[in-house]
């Protein structure tokens, strides 16, 4: 089959890898993919968040199957505009993409659907806002409403932090000009992924990740500096728990308001006296934990990815090799903050790639022949094994392989599994 996947960052790179490893996979187009992907599949440039630019391509060019990898073409409907014309689509519609896209919509299915989850209130007014955090006191969670990529998000310690965060937002800084305030949840995070095709659901997996920029996990927040898979504090009781508390009643309560959700569900959740809550939902992979999926998965990833979009969960089960994995970001100097474009990467040639190690790259382009930094996180160097420190161990022979001056990443990924 023909297989189109959108996007052009590490996840998609380890999507793309791992559907390639499928024999039901003849062609495979990434759109608009980024230099490492160029060595598994075709890349193609389109706007991926022009329902019209997607529709038209795979129109032209006889797609059987697409798998949208990141959330803003989730949010602006490109699912549903292909689904309209016939095609088989990985990703939810717009309208179940709202559980990533707006929290309040998300804290009000789980009120609905009983699921646990931090205390909240939405405010439309700084003052009512304002006063709100006073009467709570601190620490509490502010939250911009809409999608802000990650920096929406305040966790203030006291309530002046809170204050000057409500400032932000209504100044328009994040683009909307409503706020969620939380309560704050204390305890351990962890990442549970499920797929579900609006009925069912398959769990395919649980990670942790390392978002500060800084080893101890110190410093800004970033988009995720390494991930490992299988997250120790997600026992097998604790996720029947996730399962029939929270993604089951998410699940059934998208379907009953007529906007079943069909796709990855991605969990964050908060763990703490062996009960979890949920923090947020995505509706997509995450990015850099989709890399660690899909080197324990590998090509059934494909089959998976089928089954989910063509409603077949009920009979679909998941193959485990009781197996680790562990990816180290490596990103350009100064991320999060402004970084340097175009340095050249030397040392990629010489590492295997293997179902047991693989450098996959999130934003990297070609030069002349060489490989140039162009993102702020620029490759995922992942490893798997037996253990997790197999898999860390191969992950950072990669990383010390990589022959790269402008470039960086935080020794210590996998320290509190490990
Ligand atoms: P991202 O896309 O980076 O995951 P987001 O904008 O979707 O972020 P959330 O995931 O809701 O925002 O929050 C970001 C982080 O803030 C969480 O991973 C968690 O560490 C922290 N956080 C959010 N809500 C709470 C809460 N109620 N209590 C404690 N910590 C929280």
């Amino acid at each position: 089959m023909n297989i189109l996947i959108l996007g052009g960052g590490g996840r998609e790179h380890a999507l793309a890898w791992a559907i390639r490893q499928n024999p039901k996979c003849d062609r495979l187009i990434v759109a608009p993919g980024n230099a490492g992907i160029a060595g598994v599949a075709e890349c193609a440039r389109i706007d991926i968040n022009s329902r019209a630019d997607v529709l038209e391509f795979a129109q032209d060019n006889a797609i059987d199957f697409v798998v949208v990898g990141p959330e803003a073409p989730l949010a602006a409907g490109v699912s549903d505009a292909l689904r309209a014309a016939g095609f088989l689509v990985f990703g939810p519609s717009q309208a179940a993409a709202q559980l990533e896209a707006s929290k309040t919509f998300t804290k009000q299915v789980c009120d609905a659907c009983a699921a646990p989850t931090a205390g909240w209130a939405r405010f439309t007014e700084a003052a009512a806002a304002r006063d709100h955090v006073s009467a709570q006191g601190a620490p509490i969670v502010v939250k911009a409403d809409g999608l802000a990529a990650g920096k929406g998000v305040t966790v203030a310690e006291t309530v002046a932090q809170a204050h000057e965060a409500i400032e932000a937002i209504f100044e328009g800084e994040f683009g909307d000009t409503s706020v969620v305030i939380e309560e704050f949840m204390a305890g351990e995070e962890a990442s549970f992924f499920v797929l579900s095709d609006g009925t069912d659901c398959l769990p395919i997996g649980t990670a942790q990740d390392h978002k500060r920029v800084g080893e101890g996990d110190t410093g800004p927040n970033t988009g995720g500096m390494g991930a490992y898979s299988p997250a120790p504090v997600l026992t097998p009781a604790l996720q029947d728990q996730v399962m029939a508390q929270i993604i089951r009643p998410t699940i059934a309560e998208m379907a009953a308001r007529g906007t079943p959700f069909q796709g990855v569900l991605y969990a964050g959740l908060m763990i703490a006296d062996g009960k979890a809550r949920l923090v947020e939902y995505n509706v997509r992979f995450g990015d850099p934990e989709c890399q660690v999926l899909m080197m324990r998965l590998g090509a059934q990833a494909l089959d998976l990815l089928l089954a989910c979009a063509e409603g077949r969960l009920a009979e679909t089960a998941v193959s485990w090799a009781d197996d680790h994995a562990l990816t180290v970001v490596m990103a350009a100097k100064g991320y999060p903050g402004d970084y340097e474009k175009g340095s050249i990467i030397n040392g990629l040639d010489a590492i295997p790639e293997t179902s047991f190690e693989m450098v996959f790259h999130a934003g990297t382009t070609e030069r002349d022949g060489a490989i140039t930094a162009s993102g702020g996180r620029v490759l995922a160097c992942t490893g798997r094994g037996a253990t997790l420190a197999e898999a860390h161990e191969r992950a950072y022979r990669a990383v010390d392989a990589i022959d790269w001056p402008g470039g960086f990443c935080r020794r210590d990924i996998g320290w509190r599994a490990l």
